[in-house]
C-alpha cells in the first residue's frame, strides 16, 4: 500500500487510494520549509517509494506529487526543501500536512522545525474530528447491528469518501481525544487514556438531521472492542470519529463487487449511490440466508448471496470461488473490480484479478478489511 497515503496517525496500511485525475488544487494551500542536513536524501527516499505519485514538473530538485487528498510541491536546496501543500479543504489539507510530517518523521527522525503558514490554522481540535453519540441499536440481521450516531456537521462525511475510524475511549474514564500538534501529525492520549481505534463504513448519512448509521458485524472472538461496543452500546454512549478517507463509489459503468459481512455496508452504500445505468454484479459472502439483508435493487443489480453455513469467515473461500468461475474474456473491456474482506480472501481475489485475469492497477480496488487473528486494521491491510 503506497505510503503517500497513508493518513489520519500515519499508520502503515492506510485506506486512501491514488487520485488519478488532476484536481483544482488552487483554493487552500500551506507552505513549510525543513532544514536538514539529511534532506536530499529524505528527498530521495520520498519520491522512490512514491514514484507512482510524481507528476514530471520539468525542473531540476522541484517535484509534485498528487494524492487522492490534494498534492504537493517540493523545491529542494542543498540543506533545506520548502514544500507546499494544497487541497480543495480544510480535512484534505490537514491530511496533506499529515502526510508530510508523517514521512518527514520517518525519513528524518523527527518533525523538528516543520511549522505551518498559510490556510488551515488547525492546531488543537483537528477539523476532521467529531464527537459522535449513539441514539439507537438495532439488530438488522442475526450478525449485523446498525448503530446510528448523531453528531453535528456532518456535510465533509457525506461524500464520496465514506470510511471513518471510530475512536473508542477507554470504559469508566472520562474520554481524552486527539489534538493536532504545529507540525500538523495527530497527538494521542496514551496509557491509561489510550483510544481503541477501529475504522468502519458510514451505510447512511443523513445531514440535515444530524445522523448517519454505521453497521457492525457482530464477530467472535475473545476480546473484540468495536464488535463489543456495537452490542452494549445505549443511547447516549458518547465515542468519536476521524475521517473520512478512502475512495468511496467506483467510477466506472460496469462494476464487479465482491465483499464479506465487514464490507456489505460499503457495498450497500455504493448500490446506493450508482448512476441508474452503471450495472453491478455484486458478490456477497455471509454465514446464511439470514444475513442477507435488503439491498437496492435496480435492472442493472444482479446480487448473489454466498453462504458459508457454519464455517468460519475468512476460511470458506467463496469470494474467489465466485471469480474463479467468471470468463474473464466475458467481462465487460471496462469491468471495475471492487472488494473488501478477510486478509487471506484479499490476497486470492487480488491474485486472480491482477495476475490471472491482468487487468490494470486502476481498474481495481481490492482491500484486507480484516485479518483473522489479528487485531485493528494496521496488519489487516499489509502485504
Ligand atoms: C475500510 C474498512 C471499512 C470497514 N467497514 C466495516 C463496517 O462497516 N462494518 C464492520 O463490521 N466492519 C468493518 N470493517 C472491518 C472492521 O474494522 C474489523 O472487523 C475490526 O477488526 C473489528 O474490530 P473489533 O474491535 O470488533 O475486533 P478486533 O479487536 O479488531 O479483532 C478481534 C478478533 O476478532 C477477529 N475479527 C475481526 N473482525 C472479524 C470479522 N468480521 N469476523 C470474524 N472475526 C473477526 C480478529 O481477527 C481478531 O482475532 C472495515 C474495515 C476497513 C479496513
Amino acid at each position: 500500500m503506497e505510503t503517500l497515503a497513508r493518513l489520519w496517525h500515519v499508520r502503515p496500511g492506510g485506506i486512501a487510494e491514488r487520485r488519478t485525475e488532476s484536481l483544482d488544487m488552487s483554493r487552500l494551500s500551506a507552505e513549510t520549509r525543513i532544514e536538514n542536513d539529511a534532506i536530499v536524501s529524505a528527498m530521495e527516499r520520498l519520491r522512490a517509494d512514491h514514484s507512482d505519485y510524481e507528476v514530471d514538473t520539468g525542473r531540476e530538485g522541484q517535484w509534485e506529487f498528487r494524492t487522492h487528498y490534494g498534492s504537493l510541491n517540493t523545491a529542494l536546496g542543498e540543506r533545506s526543501v520548502s514544500i507546499r501543500v494544497h487541497a480543495e479543504d480544510e480535512t484534505n489539507l490537514s491530511y496533506m500536512k499529515m502526510i508530510v510530517a508523517g514521512h518527514m518523521s520517518e525519513y528524518l527522525g523527527s518533525t523538528d522545525g516543520i511549522r505551518w503558514r498559510g490556510d488551515g490554522n488547525d492546531a488543537g481540535v483537528p477539523v476532521f474530528f467529531r464527537e459522535i453519540t449513539v441514539v439507537s441499536s438495532t439488530r438488522i440481521s442475526p450478525h449485523l447491528r446498525r448503530v446510528r450516531f448523531a453528531a453535528g456537521n456532518l456535510e465533509r462525511f457525506a461524500g464520496n469518501d465514506f470510511h471513518v475510524r471510530l475512536l473508542l475511549p477507554p470504559k469508566g474514564r472520562q474520554p481524552r481525544w486527539p489534538s493536532v500538534g504545529a507540525d500538523g501529525l495527530l497527538v494521542w492520549p496514551s496509557g491509561a487514556d489510550a483510544l481503541t481505534v477501529r475504522v468502519y463504513t458510514i451505510r447512511a448519512i443523513d445531514v440535515e438531521g444530524g445522523v448517519f448509521d454505521v453497521d457492525f458485524v457482530l464477530h467472535p472472538g475473545g476480546n473484540t472492542p468495536a464488535a463489543t461496543f456495537a452490542e452494549t452500546a445505549r443511547p447516549g454512549t458518547v465515542i468519536s470519529m476521524i475521517g473520512p478517507g478512502g475512495a468511496g463509489v467506483p467510477d466506472a459503468a460496469n462494476l464487479l463487487l465482491l465483499g464479506d459481512d465487514t464490507a456489505l455496508p460499503a457495498i450497500g452504500r455504493i448500490l446506493d449511490h450508482i448512476a441508474p445505468s452503471t450495472r453491478a454484479d455484486v458478490f456477497i459472502e455471509v454465514d446464511s440466508p439470514a444475513d442477507a439483508i435488503p439491498l437496492a435493487e435496480s435492472d442493472n443489480i444482479r446480487v448473489t448471496w454466498l453462504y458459508r453455513q457454519g464455517r468460519e469467515a475468512g476460511t470458506a473461500g467463496l469470494l474467489s470461488e465466485a471469480l474463479r468461475k467468471m470468463d474473464p474474456a466475458a467481462l465487460p473491456p471496462d469491468v471495475y473490480v471492487w472488494a473488501g474482506c478477510e486478509f487471506s480472501d484479499f490476497r486470492e481475489l487480488r491474485k486472480i484479478v491482477r495476475k490471472e485475469w491482468g487487468l490494470k492497477k486502476d481498474r481495481q480496488l481490492i482491500v484486507a478489511y480484516w485479518r483473522r487473528g489479528v487485531q485493528g486494521e494496521d496488519e489487516a491491510s499489509e502485504e
